[in-house]
């Protein structure tokens, strides 16, 4: 049950951050159901800017901390204090805080959740990946209903995982934001993925990680859309994941970051945003934000929004395929916003932050992996300042959709490269452990 109390300060939170209006007419989105996702999303979000309270931990700022703190009559200091032990000492349990008062300690243990959820499967692969999946029944969010920016994106009424393809509604499902949907199915995945050392020698260290609980989009072939969508994940869950993974034994401290786990950040990012700080500031994870980075499917408005919140993490689009018949096929949200209207908002997000943007393209045997796409992609990337990445599709049991062979992988390569475009091929991580988004949930649901 939520442990009441006052707050005086202002925790990380969708009050907190950016700022609170959007104009539509700042972005250059042209197709004209973009344009009213586009008006609907600024909307959502000038309503999401709701101060909320919270007992949990991970919603807070030292400042808010701090503030909550004076209100229940402990010493300001107290705030840094607890601050410290987690973010630097990777301690979360206020019995252990030994440099606080025992009377300073219980009250925290009473008043204040430092790990909401519970992990309900941790997986390691052999080559080092881990995965853990979280169940967040027992201590739901706190956040009021009513405010979510998604309610007035297109989001898709769940399915069956047996069913044989996404319903693609374009009206806006509002059950989205029915709490008994949210709490049925609400577990998430993050995973951490050691690599080889970067070009500074540091030991490479990537948190994948969630922003939502399923997800709206619906791709096609992608595990976390087989279910729709089921709700957001507060600011405090988004960021407990990656110090979650920070502190996994024998791993060593995140040196990058990812959201590229369950979810659509851009359709969460009243929650997304503060995230953003909490995990690139020094009293957080500390994270350079050159090396977080933020992937979405495409909504324009949500590119502008992350732009304007100065902070210069890295934007990756999933764009999946080269023209927008395809893209329609494989991914319902294409249907919102075109090619176009993507490289529109790219552009604008190079111009405001000087990052260029990463191409993410997934790889389905047969279906976008010919040697025609790879020339249309040039033709994409010629209009962008873009690198790109190839990602080979890992198999999702009861979807069509195949990995693709090496050859036709390294031929997709080839014609980029000769284009002098600077493409990379991701490699697979943890696929012992189905490391693809949404995967492990899906299996541990017995889908
Ligand atoms: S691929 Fe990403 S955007 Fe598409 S359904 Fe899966 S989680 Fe959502």
């Amino acid at each position: 049950m939520p442990k009441a109390h006052t707050a005086f300060g202002k925790p990380l939170g969708p009050s907190t951050g950016a700022p609170n209006t959007f104009e539509p007419s700042q972005g250059t989105s042209t197709g004209h159901l973009s344009t009213f996702a586009d008006a609907a999303f600024s909307s959502a979000l000038r309503l999401a800017a709701v101060p909320s309270l919270s007992d949990h931990f991970f919603d807070h700022t030292p400042d808010s901390l701090a503030a909550l703190f004076d209100g229940w009559g402990l010493p300001r200091y107290r705030a840094k204090q607890v601050f410290d032990w987690v973010y630097a000492k990777g301690v979360a349990d206020p019995a252990a805080m030994t440099n606080l008062s025992q009377r300073d300690r219980q009250q925290l243990g009473e008043r204040l959740t430092f790990l909401k959820g519970d992990v309900v499967r941790h997986q390691q692969a052999t080559d080092g990946t881990q995965k853990l999946l979280v169940d967040w029944s027992s201590t739901p969010d706190t956040a009021p209903a009513g405010t979510d920016p998604t309610l007035t994106l297109p989001v898709l009424t769940p399915r069956p995982a047996s069913g044989s393809g996404c319903a693609s509604d374009d009206a806006p499902d509002e059950s989205a934001d029915d709490e008994s949907a949210w709490y049925a199915g609400n577990r998430t995945e993050c995973v951490m993925i050691p690599s080889d050392n970067d070009a500074s020698g540091r030991p490479r260290r990537t948190a994948c990680i969630s922003s939502q609980v399923g997800c709206p989009v619906g791709c096609k072939f992608c595990a976390s859309g087989l279910g729709g969508l089921d709700g957001n994940l507060s600011t405090g869950q988004i960021v407990q994941q990656a110090w979650q993974l920070s502190w996994l034994p024998g791993v060593g401290r995140l040196s990058n970051l990812v959201f590229m786990g369950m979810g659509e950040p851009m359709a969460n990012l009243k929650n997304v945003l503060p995230a953003l700080t909490a995990l690139t500031a020094d009293w957080g994870l500390g994270l350079s934000a050159r090396r977080v980075t933020v992937s979405t499917v495409g909504v324009p408005v949500g590119i502008r929004k992350l732009a304007a919140f100065d902070l210069p993490v890295t934007l990756a689009i999933s764009l999946h395929a080269p023209n927008d018949t395809l893209r329609k096929e494989i991914i319902p949200w294409a249907s919102f916003v075109t090619i176009q209207d993507l490289i529109d908002a790219g552009r604008d997000y190079f111009d405001a932050t000087g990052r260029e943007i990463t191409l993410e393209y997934i790889l389905l045997s047969g279906v976008n992996d010919l040697p025609e796409h790879a020339h249309e992609l040039v033709g994409i990337c010629r209009k962008l300042r873009c690198n790109v990445n190839l990602i080979r599709y890992n198999e999702v049991s009861g979807l069509p959709f195949k990995r693709p062979v090496d050859t036709d992988v390294r031929g997709f390569r080839g014609v980029l490269n000769d284009a002098g475009i600077n493409v990379h091929i991701r490699a697979s991580r943890g696929r012992d452990i189905a490391a693809a988004c949404g995967q492990l949930r899906h299996e541990a649901a017995g889908l």
